[in-house]
């Protein structure tokens, strides 16, 4: 049994078989050959592997043509290794005695020999590693050719492990078929994550490297709540895995029946529980829990799947989709948050040169720069508004610059649409996410200007922390419950009570039953969540009083650590509503 531990992003506890996805993220299933034709698989080995040979050469020929012998001499490495008689011997015999297919005979010998080169203690030799996972990735290549299976058509339940899932990647997904994922590299608030939230798929990220051993085909256990992957797991895990799948099931049974009652506090404050989406089709989770609304909507999700540039009929549709099922319930149409981690394929080329793209043209930079793209959403948002209670919002704003120029070319595009006749709303609340210090040191500034603040805590801490949201190798200091953020949510909740508007937080910090009774005692009472999170939040409201939030978050303010922040508040949840606490 191995057990690795990475970061819980996304509840829930499955078990199922390990389906690894290569550096390339190619299926490895483990398939079998039968007995006749185990001969003619060895062949199709041997000639897949001739013919990466022969590429081999013919690269380290040009390469020293061009660079010089030096350079050329890492494919002769390459070479060597796919000549060795040892490994060549391994796979020959995985495919004859255990009858694997060469695909997976490839695959599970050479992750084989490049962890005991990773586990050798030395460097150099576990840099070499990779060597190993490119000879890999080649044979795959040439042994599974045209017949690489997608991860769109899988036809069996598996749990995904793979050194990382791109957003658009996480997007297709098909929760059906996949009960879980964990992936090597991720961030408490990296997209993917929040995609396998948006999802519910249950899912781990940032395990670091730890898949090299594993092959695919393995019984695992994937734990979205405490942030543990078990491969092989021996029988009192599996029990403890039972037991902790009824308690889990017996607590969303119960929180079920919350459904259709309104959130309010014991002393009868009411608290609105909107919903975050990144699809149309998301909206249904909403209802089904009976958010108030959708307090987020990530439009950007439209341009990271299928290969062509949206229109704005695709627009115009996606969003009447949500404001039909939304019917009078508030919808914040949050405009492009392309870059980062988000990139289309088709443009990626235009961020390739970015050294480091959280910091650089993404959201709002990108609209602003790329004023036809920008306008095509626009004039969907407004005219799709006549069919609902839309709230237009604008991403990662960091300057009052940035905010009237956004503002301004909504303008236009609504003269342009009153020039050619086309219905739409003029008299829709414009907002901004406050999730750049920059914008919150100028909270009073802003809000002045603003219709409304919706808090987005995952930039925030990510750029206050100056901690990158998707690196787990800096996870232990992406803190939700730093003191600089606790002062910032405040300063953005005094500008914003001064000039009598409305503050939600969209964050993941608000789908936490942790944070809640903090938020509350700070004097938030809009929250929008992961729509699975909601009946967990309610279930905190529904059994707090404000008195007793504001105590909470008084003490939480006099403490001087995320740590302790953060301890006391799960102690504080303990004691609220224990069976929250997993
Ligand atoms: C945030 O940053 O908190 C937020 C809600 O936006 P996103 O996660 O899409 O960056
Ligand atoms: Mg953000």
């Amino acid at each position: 049994m191995q057990v690795r531990s990475g970061i819980a992003v996304s509840p829930g506890v499955v078990v199922g078989q390990a389906l690894v996805l290569g550096s390339e993220n190619f299926r490895i299933p483990k398939k079998f050959v039968v007995r006749d034709a185990v001969e003619a698989e060895i062949i199709r080995f041997r000639t897949a592997l001739d013919h990466v040979c022969t590429d081999i050469e013919e690269n380290e020929v040009l390469v020293a043509d061009k660079m010089g012998e030096r350079y050329a001499a890492i494919f002769s490495a390459h070479l060597q290794m796919a000549r060795d008689p040892k490994i060549v011997g391994e796979v020959e015999s995985l495919i004859k005695e255990s009858k694997y297919s060469p695909e997976y005979a490839v695959s599970r010998t050479l992750r084989g020999f490049a962890e005991q080169m990773q586990n050798l203690g030395d460097q150099y030799l576990a840099e070499r590693a990779l060597d190993i996972f490119d000879l890999e990735k080649r044979l795959l290549r040439e042994l599974l050719g045209e017949s690489r299976e997608e991860l769109t058509n899988l036809t069996q339940p598996v749990i995904i492990l793979a050194h990382d899932l791109t957003p658009g990647e996480t997007a297709t997904l098909d929760p059906k078929y996949v009960l879980g994922f964990a992936t090597e590299v991720g961030g408490h608030t990296s997209h993917t994550a929040i995609l396998a939230g948006a999802l519910e798929i249950p899912a781990v990220v940032g395990l670091g490297r730890c898949l090299a051993g594993v092959s695919g085909g393995e019984t695992v256990i994937l734990d979205g709540d405490h942030g543990q992957v078990v491969i092989d797991p021996d029988a009192p895990t599996f029990q403890r895995v039972k037991d902790s799948q009824a308690r889990n099931l017996r607590v969303s049974e119960r929180l079920e029946s919350l459904d259709n009652v309104v959130s309010a506090t014991q002393d009868g404050q009411r608290v609105h529980i909107y919903g975050n989406i990144e699809f149309p089709e998301e909206v249904e989770h909403c209802s089904k829990r009976g958010a108030d609304g959708v307090g987020l909507y990530r439009t950007e999700f439209l341009y990271l799947g299928g290969n062509r540039e949206p229109s704005e009929e695709d627009h115009f549709e996606a969003y009447c989709k949500v404001l039909k099922a939304c019917g009078d319930l508030p919808v914040v149409i949050r405009t492009l948050d392309i870059g980062a981690d988000k990139v289309p394929a088709r443009i990626r080329d235009r961020f390739a040169d970015s050294q480091n793209p959280m910091l650089g043209l993404r959201s709002i930079r990108l609209s602003l720069q790329s004023t036809p793209l920008f306008k095509v959403q626009l004039r969907a948002v407004l005219r799709a508004a006549v069919h609902g209670n839309v709230r237009v919002m604008f991403p990662l704003v960091s300057s009052l610059l940035e905010f009237r120029q956004a503002r301004m070319i909504l303008m236009d595009v609504m003269e342009d649409l009153e020039d050619e006749g086309i219905e739409f709303q003029r008299d829709l609340p414009i907002g901004m996410m406050m999730e750049v210090p920059s914008a919150v040191m100028l909270a009073e500034e802003f809000a002045r200007e603003v219709d409304f603040f919706s808090i987005g805590t995952n930039d925030l801490i990510q750029y206050t922390l100056a901690c990158d949201r998707s690196d787990p190798s800096v996870a232990h200091l992406y803190r939700s419950g730093d003191p600089s953020i606790l002062r910032m949510i405040q300063m953005v909740l005094k500008a914003a009570d001064k000039h009598g508007k409305p503050v939600t937080v969209c964050g993941q910090m608000s789908s936490d039953p942790r944070f809640i009774p903090l938020l509350l005692g700070l004097g938030l009472r809009n929250l929008s969540a992961t729509p699975h999170s909601i009946p967990r939040l309610k279930e905190v409201v529904r059994n707090i009083s404000i008195p007793e939030a504001k105590r909470i978050a008084a003490h939480a303010c006099t403490l001087d650590l995320a740590r302790d922040v953060e301890h006391y508040l799960l102690g504080e949840l303990g004691r609220i509503c224990p069976d929250l606490v997993v």
